[in-house]
């Protein structure tokens, strides 16, 4: 058996209201999937996170050293494809390109041994995750304190448990919408708060410090994610349990903000981050030091499925009879391909999603929405 095509899926949807975030700006739902085709038909699918041409230009790149090969040796796959733009991609599209080559891999390897791939990654300790929504972006030519605190009201009637908010537009109007969000969901409903890197320290400490007083579980990417002393000041100068990851890439960086003391929670993407091979390994690592894991979730039905295998293997640190149970992040921006391009649509009942149990990734493709949503060339 060996590896016969690397193909990649341009997908695009223009937004009617664009939205954004404190350091982005949205106008369309833009994504690549990762198709990786065998000698006996077997086909596994990846997802890249960020721009889809850049990622695809690498996955190209890296298709040569890949057709031929063994699509079972996930290892020596990652470590070849890795080496070989090593000298210039220790970060970045290097990376992201290679998270869908490698997730693509591992649901061709469950596929082919009949597993699910958290049984081959050691174990399924949960069937389902609980969902956090992730909403609130900035969105035209509305008030944004009442339009995020009606949005999240939604959520909570949808039965989510937990939400997260954007932040990082100023402090004034950022505590104006943590109040009225907490107004909104009432007292028993998890709130965090995420700021994509748009406050300086002192504005962090500032925010953090008086958003405290709303209950909040955890202060995402506050400062510029190269900034890991930054983190680390921002964790030391108000109470709010600090996050970030999703920009961070493989083992080596991971573990550099391990080490700065930059996070309380450890948001590794496996999109981007290396794929599941390397997701794996950065868990490891923030074991050695306390520091939890929530994987940053973002794209369609591909990377959800991923995340939701990597999950499922989760081992509880510490293992006891109540563990701290890790929740997904679960993206609720208008986004019309996120579940088209799966023939079984991955949604939260209740707050609660589901945790595929078929072989590999557990999803099946569905190709028309490809087609329907397939990016055009300008
Ligand atoms: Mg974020």
């Amino acid at each position: 058996m060996k590896i016969t095509a690397v193909r990649t899926h341009l997908l695009e949807h223009r937004l009617e209201v664009p939205f954004e975030s404190a350091s982005m700006r949205f106008d369309r739902r833009a994504h690549v999937l990762v198709e990786v085709e065998c000698s006996d038909g077997t086909v596994g699918w990846g997802e890249c996170l960020g721009p889809a041409r850049p990622n695809a230009a690498v996955v190209a790149a890296y298709a040569g050293w890949l057709i031929g090969q063994n699509p079972l040796e996930t290892e020596r796959h990652w470590a070849t494809l890795y080496n070989a733009l090593r000298d210039q991609g220790q970060r970045g599209l290097t990376v992201t390109a290679l998270s869908g080559i490698d997730m693509a891999l591992w649901d061709i390897k469950g596929k082919v041994l009949g597993q699910p791939v958290s049984v081959l990654l050691g174990g399924r300790w949960r069937e389902s995750v609980r969902a956090y929504a992730t909403g609130s972006f900035k969105r035209d030519g509305v008030d944004r304190v009442s339009d995020n605190a009606q949005e999240m009201s939604q959520r909570r009637a949808e039965g989510f448990h937990a939400c997260k908010i954007k932040i990082g537009f100023g402090l004034a109007e950022d505590l104006a919408v943590i109040r009225a969000v907490r107004e909104a969901i009432g007292s028993d409903m998890r709130l965090m708060i995420d700021a994509n890197h748009g406050y300086t320290v002192t504005e962090a400490i500032r925010l953090g410090r008086a958003a405290a007083d709303y209950d909040i579980d955890w202060f995402e990417e506050p400062v510029v994610p190269e900034q890991l002393s930054a983190y680390a000041q921002v964790r030391v100068g108000q109470p709010i349990p600090v996050a970030g990851g999703e920009t961070w890439h493989t083992r080596w960086g991971h573990w550099q903000a391990i080490q700065a003391g930059a996070v309380d929670i450890l948001q590794p993407d496996i999109a981007g981050c290396g794929g599941l091979s390397e997701a794996v390994k950065i868990a490891s690592l923030a074991t050695l030091h306390g520091v939890r894991i929530v994987p940053h979730v973002w794209g369609t039905g591909v990377h959800i499925a991923a995340a939701l295998q990597f999950m499922a293997a989760m081992v509880p640190d510490p293992v006891r009879v109540n563990p701290i149970e890790p929740i997904m992040e679960f993206d609720r921006t208008h986004n019309p391909f996120r579940q088209a391009v799966l023939t079984r649509p991955i949604e939260a009942v209740d707050g609660v999603v589901a945790i595929p149990d078929g072989p590999g990734l557990g999803i099946e493709v569905n190709r028309d929405a490809l087609a329907e949503f397939r990016m055009g060339d300008a």
